[in-house]
């Protein structure tokens, strides 16, 4: 294609593709040493039960602080760890991680809380990884009821019986499984019924589409949906006062996004948790 197109989209195709084999080759060089060497950390946002306007949980979202290139989000390098037999070490970690300031620190304030975690599907193939989880969620001693495991559809369909099998042996162990970006995955919806599902998570997109005041068709399906299976929904990406209004009245249980809280510091999290609410 870019033989026929323009001198300029040839070059600019070429700096794309230079740019893509950077971020791999940086990536794929330095993840071994974020993870030995402190450069990750955890962020937590917020999420809210809308019938109490509280605080029920949060969600532990990866950044890398690169020596060198700074901070890091993870949509720039998830993407390609996934793609390598990294991420398990990197799974691993991030379940160690929030284990830990379950127990240390946020579950003291709020035994309640329900933490959840993002796992990539293709780290679901691996036993070494199934396992892990559940060894550290015993070490560290956290209630498997506090901890929620966030899977894409698009990830997971790569391989799902295998899939499957670890969601179905992570359930027994008590652990609540939801499916992440809810409705973008374009699969078909009978996995729905065989997997071993607590949760649905309504993708953002469909709530920062919505136009101010209007009712989006999507997520009221998406709602009545996770209602007939009798599973929990959790709508995403909430900036608006709008669109929470709008979410209140299609009958949403919870919510997360900017408006309601950004990706945040632990301590600022405990912060949050420890401010009463008055009047
Ligand atoms: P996700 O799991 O769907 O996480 C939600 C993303 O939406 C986060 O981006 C969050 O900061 C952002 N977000 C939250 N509220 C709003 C809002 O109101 N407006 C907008 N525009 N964005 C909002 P983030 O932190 O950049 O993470 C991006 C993706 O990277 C995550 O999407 C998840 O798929 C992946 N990810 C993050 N942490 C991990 C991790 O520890 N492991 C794995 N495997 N993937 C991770
Ligand atoms: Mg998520
Ligand atoms: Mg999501
Ligand atoms: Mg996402």
């Amino acid at each position: 294609a870019a033989k026929h197109a323009g001198r300029h989209q040839y070059c600019f195709f070429r700096q794309e593709l230079k740019s893509q084999l950077q971020d791999h080759l940086m990536v794929l060089q330095g993840i071994d040493a974020a993870i030995s060497e402190s450069q990750l950390f955890l962020e937590y946002q917020p999420i809210f039960d809308l019938q109490t306007n509280q605080i029920s949980g949060g969600e532990a979202l990866i950044r890398w602080n690169h020596p060198e290139y700074g901070l890091i989000p993870p949509g720039r390098f998830i993407p390609i760890v996934e793609d390598s037999d990294r991420i398990e070490a990197l799974t691993l970690w991030v379940m160690e991680c929030s284990c830990r300031a379950l127990r240390q620190h946020i579950l003291p304030q709020m035994p309640d809380f329900k933490l959840s975690l993002n796992v990539s599907g293709v780290a679901l193939q691996s036993d070494r990884l199934r396992d892990g989880i559940l060894e550290i969620l015993l070490r560290e001693r956290v209630p498997p009821r506090n901890l929620r495991i966030e899977i894409t559809e698009t990830t997971m369909m790569r391989n799902i019986e295998k899939c499957a099998e670890t969601l179905q042996h992570w359930q027994n162990a008590g652990l609540r499984v939801l499916i992440d970006d809810f409705g973008t995955g374009y699969s078909s919806l009978s996995y729905l019924t065989t997997l071993p599902i607590d949760g649905l998570k309504v993708d953002r997109s469909f709530i920062s589409n919505q136009l101010p005041g209007s009712y989006c068709p999507v997520v009221e399906a998406i709602l009545a949906l996770s209602k007939s299976l009798g599973i929990q929904s959790i709508a995403e990406g909430v900036e608006t006062e709008s669109q929470l209004q709008a979410l209140r009245e299609m009958k949403a249980t919870h919510a997360q996004g900017y408006l309601l809280g950004r990706p945040m510091a632990l301590d600022k999290l405990l912060e949050r948790l420890g401010e009463v609410e008055v009047g």
